[in-house]
């Protein structure tokens, strides 16, 4: 007897489900490729779920469908219709080649295909049933043209990967991304998510764009898009990106497509932060949608097991190609022109009598002078809001003498030392400081006058669902109405009760951009994040006045020095070091 022995096929599959399918939501990418490969116009993806998590998975489609005999073999492990050799990988067009899906999913799963193929050859259909790999049913049925695909009791037999599933809510969020990001990747399809008979999802077969993009994440978002266009000889960019205002915390917004696939490159995404440039602070994130066609010999598609990275050649040209158009983009667009934001309504100030100081002079033409007015009594409110009475100086004295690049206000101490502060890192120190404070007495909450609505994708949707206790924590109270639909109820004081509804939909974005695992973290990141978003920004014009109020409330924080991702907010030059500046003395 030796040792070694050759696993027996049942064996083999499930080792290889075990690579492509992890999880829900990579049955729901496998499905929905084949039917984008099936040529199919329109396509259903149909969850069901329980309490305890994703019950059953269906796709349904209009394309080519399979007769009887090609049904059967498409859950052989190593079919497909869609090569012969691997010399036809370097012309592929299809999402799929492994002839591994149906395969790796029936090993794990029960699976229902009931199929007929296009254009009139055959009166029946199709109906096989495979359980753990094996064909537990198989007959002829009456069908409409195309395929349906039913998963149910997706790994009954592994218990091992059951139970790496997350909750209920993370594995829909999955789900959902997937059908998105198909979705931005294929316009040539209608696409539908319904999720226990609701609709979660619903493209148009639009040729993409816009239109996509616009029905997958809002009109707000698609309006402020601007077009991105490059090409090398063998190579087009197409797509959309966003203006610089448009960040976001993390790269997950910026999804790319290569030939039609749906891919993740971590190269590709430094590309399009390349092209912001200084546009874009160090930490942000730009939103992008590129579609990129590519010479299908340079794409190597066969290096990962659910496709998700591709090899490229010649890719210091491409990502170069990538850089230059979203910088020549930026560039011809008028990045001021932006949609404009509601109205910012007059502050009600409890007992506040205090007349609004007039505006600083920019007043050079009338549309500069409302830009800058505006600017100016949010600015006010957001520093009035930061007021406290007494406390510990633990700044030297020092007077601010004015501001440069409206973004640092310079000041001079009694002895001469000239300091720079960063007007922004300072509020946002001193807003971490009182909201953190404010948590700990759970007295962090104001309400609304009018509560803000934010609708959100169905993926982000999900995830919010799951943080409104962590929000409600941080002073938020979110009630969900409606499909995909949330209202604000309140906020943490200091986001103010009446500050606009976008400040809200940002602090909102931020959190379901945050990636924190540990119950402390989130806090934390509930934390930095209003005030990041409630504090003064770089670039807004400040009175004396209030220049020295917010000196004078940085001076009463904890840790004057620093904000609170560990960035300066003062830096000093003593009357030494200025004197050996200028080589005196
Ligand atoms: P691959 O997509 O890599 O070829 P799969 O296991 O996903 O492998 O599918 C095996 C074969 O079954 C495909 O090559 C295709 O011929 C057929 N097939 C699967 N799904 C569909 C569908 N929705 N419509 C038509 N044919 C399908
Ligand atoms: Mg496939």
């Amino acid at each position: 007897m030796t040792k070694i022995r050759v696993l027996d096929p049942d064996t083999v599959n499930q080792i290889a489900a075990g690579e492509v399918v992890e999880r829900p939501a990579s049955v729901v990418k496998e499905l929905l490729e084949n039917a984008i490969d099936a040529g199919s116009t329109s396509i259903l993806l149909d969850v069901s779920s329980d309490m305890a998590g994703i019950t059953k998975i269906r796709v349904t489609d209009n394309g080519e469908g399979m007769s009887g005999e090609e049904a059967a073999l498409a859950f052989h492990p190593h079919a497909t219709s869609k090569i012969r050799e691997i010399a036809d990988l370097s012309a592929i067009r299809t999402l799929g080649f492994r002839g591994e899906a149906l395969a790796s999913i029936a090993a794990v799963a029960e699976v229902t295909l009931v199929t007929r193929p296009r254009g009139g050859g055959a009166l029946a259909g199709t109906r096989i049933v495979v359980r753990g790999g094996e064909v537990v049913e198989e007959s002829e049925v009456g069908a409409p043209e195309g395929t349906t695909v039913a998963v149910e009791r997706l790994f009954y037999n592994t218990p091992a990967r059951r139970k790496f599933l997350k909750s209920r809510n993370t594995e829909l969020a999955h789900v959902y991304a997937v059908a998105e990001s198909l979705a931005l990747a294929h316009g040539e399809v209608a696409f539908r998510v319904v999720q226990n008979g609701k609709e979660r999802m619903a493209t148009q077969r639009s040729g993409g764009g816009l239109t996509t993009i616009a029905g997958l994440y809002g009109a707000e978002l698609a309006r402020s898009l601007v077009p991105v266009e490059g090409r090398l000889p063998f190579l087009r960019i197409g797509g959309y990106i966003s203006r610089p205002s448009e960040s976001r915390g993390n790269p997950s917004q910026i999804s790319v497509s290569i030939n039609g696939r749906s891919i993740s490159s971590r190269q590709i995404a430094a590309a399009v932060r390349e092209g912001y440039g200084t546009l874009l602070p160090k930490d942000r994130y730009p939103v992008a949608f590129l579609e990129l066609s590519i010479d299908t010999g340079l794409v190597d598609v066969n290096v990962h097991p659910t496709k998700r990275e591709v090899r490229l050649s010649r890719e210091r040209e491409i990502t170069g190609a990538i850089a230059a158009a979203v910088e020549e983009a930026l560039t011809k667009h008028d990045l001021t022109r932006e949609t404009p934001d509601e109205p910012v309504q007059q502050q009600i100030v409890p007992g506040g009598a205090e007349p609004v100081p007039s505006p600083p002079p920019v007043a050079e033409s009338g549309a500069s002078y409302t830009a800058g007015h505006r600017s100016f009594t949010l600015s006010d409110r957001q520093l009035r809001r930061t007021e406290t009475e007494g406390g510990e100086n633990l700044l030297p004295a020092m007077e601010p003498i004015g501001q440069v690049a409206a973004t640092y206000i310079v000041a001079e101490g009694s002895d001469g030392t000239l300091y720079l502060i960063d007007q922004h890192a300072a509020h946002e120190r001193i807003l971490y400081d009182q909201v953190s404070e404010q948590r700990d007495r759970a007295a962090g909450s104001q309400e609304l006058i009018t509560p803000v609505v934010v609708s959100l994708p169905p993926k982000e949707s999900a995830a919010l669902r799951d943080a409104i206790p962590l929000l409600a924590d941080g002073g938020f109270v979110v009630e969900e109405f409606g499909r995909d639909t949330f209202a604000v109820r309140a906020v943490p004081a200091a986001l103010g009760a009446a500050e606009d509804p976008g400040t809200i939909r940002e602090a909102i974005a931020d959190l379901l951009a945050d990636e924190s695992r540990t119950a402390p973290d989130r806090r934390e990141a509930v934390t930095c994040i209003v005030a990041c978003r409630g504090a003064v920004k770089a670039g807004a014009i400040l009175t004396p006045e209030q220049q020295k109020r917010l000196l004078m409330q940085l001076a009463r924080t904890k840790t004057p020095w620093a904000c609170p991702h560990g960035r300066p907010t003062v830096v000093a030059f003593d009357r030494r070091k200025l004197d050996g500046m200028f080589r005196r003395g």
